[in-house]
């Protein structure tokens, strides 16, 4: 259902991909599911509709790319900083909540929303930190940003040859 693009048009230089360095650095596949933006509206008919249209329109981006062991590292701890800090958000939610239930009073509550988004803002900032700086991402495009090289198309897809 979804069209997967994979391996590289463009020759990419052997540097890392994060920070630019040229030391310990070794080619690792990247994952990278691009959803449009239009996706979000299919939500507006029910959970199930958005799921689908989004599964149908997305596609994912296969690339392999240079990382330095650092960046690499911290690149792929995203998604266990991003589902422990999703955890987290909605267990301090519901422990507010439940809180305020018992005292009645809407101080927990509150505090348990404060340190929800504390603990989004932080999960952003790790995610901006670690992450690649995309330039274009798009069904055709991959450019990044390499620190001290410049623009890297990692892939350009001609066109036609998609949805
Ligand atoms: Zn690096």
């Amino acid at each position: 259902m979804n069209e997967v693009s994979s391996g590289t048009t463009h020759s990419i230089p052997e540097v890392c991909a994060r920070c630019g360095t040229a030391h310990n650095i070794s080619k690792h596949l990247v994952k990278k599911v691009w959803t449009p933006q239009w996706v979000y509206w299919g939500y507006l008919f029910g959970l199930v509709p958005g799921i689908i249209l989004a599964l149908i329109a997305r596609k994912i981006h296969k690339v392999r790319l240079f990382f330095c062991t650092d960046c690499w590292r911290r690149f792929r701890m995203r998604k266990t900083v991003d589902s422990v800090s999703g955890v987290s958000a909605v267990i301090i939610l519901m422990g507010g909540g439940m809180t305020s239930l018992a005292y009645e009073s809407w101080i927990p509550v509150l505090i348990g929303v404060g340190l929800a988004v504390s603990v989004a803002i932080l999960a952003q900032r790790y995610d901006r930190r670690a992450n690649l700086q995309y330039l274009v991402l798009d069904r055709t495009n991959f450019v990044i940003d390499v620190p001290g090289y410049g623009e890297v198309t990692v892939m350009k897809l001609p066109e036609d040859i998609t949805l």
